[in-house]
């Protein structure tokens, strides 16, 4: 009988574990570091002495999503385009260290100068959604668009949640990028360049602009399925369709339900729902405001002393939002998670106090690690794409 522990790890479990490498997809690879214990007691200590050595050297900026021990020693905080264009911002900064995700890290990459260098802290911080939607499933996407006779009258609007791959392939096809503070005005402009939208590649956010913001049905949307022939559509549908969504989803998001709603209304009489755009359809319509990161954040800063709230969007956040508002001198809001089964992001969560201090203590040291590094052709029409966002009316 063979050895039964001779398994050998899938590449799967490799990418899960952080320790291999896909180069088909933007999911981070290994991360080589030598890093400092979790336990080491000295590690704020190191973090502050690094950021200190490095002055205006570096500039960390933090996602809404990232853990409290590194929001702490964020200079800004944002959602990943307000992070984009703060690093742009930023041209003194030599390094830009970006605690956050590989695409969010990309397009810091794309924004800033050539003499600027993105660091993103844990290569394998990746995000499933963005991994979604690959280089080669979305040109087979155009071809089959292109047979059904479409391609010509279509308009890609891409989420910023896409790999630098997906928004260079919307740039050079006409298309524009979109944040979910800002995709209705990004559909209204696509309508007016062509007769259909390809949205890629959260199906989510995507309908859910269609129908609530735009006023179009379910029936004009269809789901493009990248693991299916010709997407699981015949041409007659593509050509019927108004917007043709992809199949991704945030992992997150996507699990919050209309149950999560029902229970938390019964739970907290009173409550208000409050929900982030990738969440599904009927959640969406079931809540009682609807709204990007940073639109959530203003609006429990609006909200009434006393008022309650049950937020639909990543735990670290929320949690960090329902300490803030705690205490009578902040406004006393109770602020509730929208589901108690849905857990925090867990690529988001890669990012750690020991990975922030080997990144900053190896830049201490003259040695710039897992830089996040755009080529030029790709940036170059991701560019375009990111600029016919900012150019939105
Ligand atoms: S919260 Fe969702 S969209 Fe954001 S990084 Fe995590 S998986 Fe990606």
């Amino acid at each position: 009988m063979g050895p039964l522990l001779d398994v050998q790890p899938t590449p799967l479990a490799l990418l899960l574990l952080g320790r291999e490498a896909d180069p088909k997809s933007e999911r981070g690879v290994e991360c080589p570091g030598d890093l400092p214990s979790p336990s080491d007691p000295d590690l704020v200590a190191r973090a502050r002495a690094a950021k200190e050595k490095l002055g205006d050297r570096v500039f960390i900026l933090g996602h809404h999503y990232q853990r409290d021990e590194v929001i702490e020693f964020a200079d800004v905080t944002g959602d990943s385009f307000k992070l984009a264009r703060e690093a742009a911002a930023r041209p003194e900064a030599e390094y830009i260290v970006f605690c956050g995700v590989h695409f969010m890290a990309e397009s810091a990459d794309i924004l800033t100068g050539p003499a600027q260098q993105v660091v993103l802290p844990d290569l394998a911080a990746g995000c499933s959604m963005a991994d979604m939607a690959t280089a080669e499933q979305v040109a087979e996407c155009w071809d089959v668009l292109t047979e059904a006779g479409v391609a010509g009258t279509t308009v890609p609007v891409s989420y910023m949640n896409s790999s630098a791959d997906i928004k260079a392939f919307t740039g050079r096809h006409g298309g524009t990028i979109c944040t979910s503070s800002n995709a209705k005005r990004a559909l209204d402009w696509a309508f007016a360049q062509g007769e259909k939208v390809l949205f890629l590649p959260d199906q989510h956010l995507g309908r859910n602009t269609a129908v609530r913001d735009m006023g179009l049905s379910l029936e004009d949307c269809v789901l493009y399925n990248p693991h299916k022939p010709n997407g699981g559509l015949t041409p007659r549908q593509l050509r019927d369709a108004k917007v043709i969504l992809w199949r991704g989803h945030c992992s997150v998001h996507g699990r919050f339900s209309l149950d999560s709603v029902r229970e938390v209304r019964e739970r907290i009489p009173g409550v208000r729902v409050l929900v982030h755009p990738e969440c599904k359809n009927e959640v969406v319509a079931a809540a009682d405001e609807v709204g990007s990161t940073e639109y959530i954040i203003k609006a429990l800063d609006a909200a009434p002393p006393g008022s309650k709230w049950a937020i639909g969007t990543e735990l670290n956040l929320v949690r960090r939002l329902a300490k803030r508002y705690a205490t009578e001198g902040a406004g006393n809001k109770e602020i509730a998670f929208l589901d108690k089964t849905v857990c925090f992001c867990s690529t988001m969560n890669r990012i750690d106090l020991p990975h922030l201090v080997w990144a900053l203590e190896s830049l201490v040291d003259g040695t710039v690690v897992n830089r996040i590094e755009v080529d030029p052709e790709t940036e170059k029409y991701a560019k375009l794409a990111l600029e016919r966002m900012l150019a939105l009316p």
